[in-house]
């Protein structure tokens, strides 16, 4: 395996690049439609073109398997969907108004906020970068990404190939570790969305507040697995190792610990050891199962290992600075180290509760995660957690499944951040909705009565509607 060196993009270019992509939007050349849709279209081909090498890159990173790269089919479907859908998304609006204001033409525009900042991980790089700048290009505004340094192979082939497929005037990429994204955020973006760790969204919020920036956080947190008394044990099991093992636990959605109910944890334990098998016969160490990214994480998760109250009863295997085998915990008490944080990692807690109320509980004292998966047949249940609890999406019967679906917003709430993209939330995220009204002139006998000095039946008139009865409500 060859490890890329990530060339770093000089400190002096960085505010010179910023420059370029604001001249190029406020030359207005990225608002026709026709210009927004080649670029997006771009995006198809520069996936298309080069799979295999965008493959080798991330299998280069961090080892991940090639069954693993469903993110690069979805960010080519939404950037086809943005470009066919970019006509109807741009429309402007007219909202329905009073009939007096008609002749006034209210009209919302949507229209691009501007130069915005995308910075984005190492673990989920094509999706966490192009759909945000998916909805950047269809919004009409210029873009700089900076990826993630902890993925060199992915951020240098994105630096390499960008100039090839896109107008580099108006869309860059700046690739750097701390000293690029603090050189970043020292300039003024119309808009930024941050992907990472909650820490570092903490500082990239208060650069952004410097110059009243918007800003979207797409961060973590420990999304949970409940599980009904009446389901499918068998099926659970599969589908949490599953979504589990995904990037060897390194998504933001990853279940990060299971609720266990009465009276199945050893149904469930045995359920996981036989999908074990079968999902890697030689053992996840020797099949393709991803690394943990960078030394620093290993050790964290090597550590949690050491110190956990509970009991391994599935894997545990660590091998160098790099890999840890999915490993699965029972006895896992609610002060144990694996549940002091997101454990973003391949380690699953198993936790006993008495049944349903006390794990809505535990759900509902920890800070909202991204996701929450619950495995139930019962629409009371499912009503219970739409109306009591609070997370970025709600999943039931699967994990990590509805990030799938386009039509859906991708964002968290809380710790697990704030504002969303995928789709045309992409489109919103930097799109600016202008109010517009074309006050006639020929209506200024009605109006001349606003006029100072204030004359007693006009403010009798304003004020009259205050006076009538406010309808019960229903
Ligand atoms: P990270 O926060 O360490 O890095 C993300 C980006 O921030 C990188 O580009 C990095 O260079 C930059 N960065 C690092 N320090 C910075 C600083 N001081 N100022 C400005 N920028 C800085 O995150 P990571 O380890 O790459 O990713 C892991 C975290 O990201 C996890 O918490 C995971 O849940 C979260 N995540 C969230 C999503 C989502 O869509 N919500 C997706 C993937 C990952």
């Amino acid at each position: 395996m060859t490890v890329v060196q990530l060339q770093f993009t000089a400190l002096d270019e960085i505010s010179k690049v910023h420059e370029r992509l604001r001249k190029t939007f406020e030359s207005g050349i990225t608002r026709p439609l026709q210009y927004r849709r080649t670029q997006l279209l771009q995006i198809a081909h520069f996936i298309q073109d080069n799979w295999k090498a965008i493959e080798d890159a991330i299998i280069s990173d961090y080892g991940r398997s090639r069954s693993e790269m469903s993110e690069l089919k979805t960010v080519f479907d939404h950037a086809i969907h943005a470009a066919q859908d970019l006509e109807e998304w741009s429309k402007p609006e007219k909202p329905k108004v009073e009939d007096w204001l008609a002749g006034w033409d209210p009209t919302i525009y949507p229209t691009p906020k501007g130069t915005v900042l995308i910075i984005s991980p190492w673990n989920a790089p094509y999706f966490t970068t192009f759909s945000p700048l998916i909805g950047a290009m269809a919004a009409g505004c210029t873009a700089l990404i900076k990826p993630s340094e902890l993925c060199p192979a992915t951020s240098q082939l994105l630096a390499d190939l960008f100039p090839k497929y896109f107008d580099s005037n108006a869309y860059a990429v700046v690739n750097g570790a701390v000293a690029e994204a603090t050189r970043l955020l020292e300039l003024k973006w119309d808009h930024i969305l941050y992907t990472g760790a909650p820490k570092v969204a903490r500082i990239v919020a208060a650069a952004a507040a410097k110059h009243l920036t918007p800003l979207t956080l797409e961060l973590g947190g420990k999304c949970p697995v409940l599980i009904d008394d009446d389901v499918d044990i068998d099926l659970v099991a599969k589908r949490v190792l599953y979504g589990k093992q995904f990037i060897a636990g390194q998504a933001c959605i990853s279940p990060d610990y299971v609720l266990v109910p009465p009276g199945k944890m050893e149904t469930l334990i045995a359920a996981f050891k036989k999908y074990y098998s079968t999902f890697w016969p030689k053992g996840p160490l020797n099949e393709g199962y991803s690394r943990i990214i960078a030394p620093h994480h290993h050790a964290r998760l090597k550590n949690m290992l050491e110190h956990t109250k509970g009991d391994i009863v599935l894997g545990g295997e660590i091998e160098g600075s790099e890999r840890i085998a999915p490993t699965i915990v029972k006895n896992v008490p609610l002060d144990d180290i694996l549940m002091e944080e997101e454990i973003f990692g391949p380690i699953l807690p198993l936790i006993q509760v008495s049944g349903m109320e006390e794990a809505l509980n535990i759900v509902k004292e920890l800070s909202s995660p991204l996701a929450i998966y619950v495995f139930t047949n019962s629409e009371k249940l499912k009503e219970t957690l739409l109306n009591s609890t609070a997370s970025g999406a709600l999943c039931f019967n699967d994990t990590l499944s509805h990030a799938g679906v386009r039509e859906l917003p991708f964002g968290g709430i809380g710790e697990s951040g704030y504002g969303c993209h995928g789709g045309k939330y992409s489109f919103d995220t930097f799109t600016h909705r202008r109010s517009y009204a074309n006050v006639p002139p020929a209506g200024e006998p009605f109006m001349a009565m606003r006029y100072p000095p204030c004359k007693d039946e006009v403010y009798q008139a304003l004020t009259a509607p205050t006076r009538a009865e406010i309808p019960k409500p229903w």
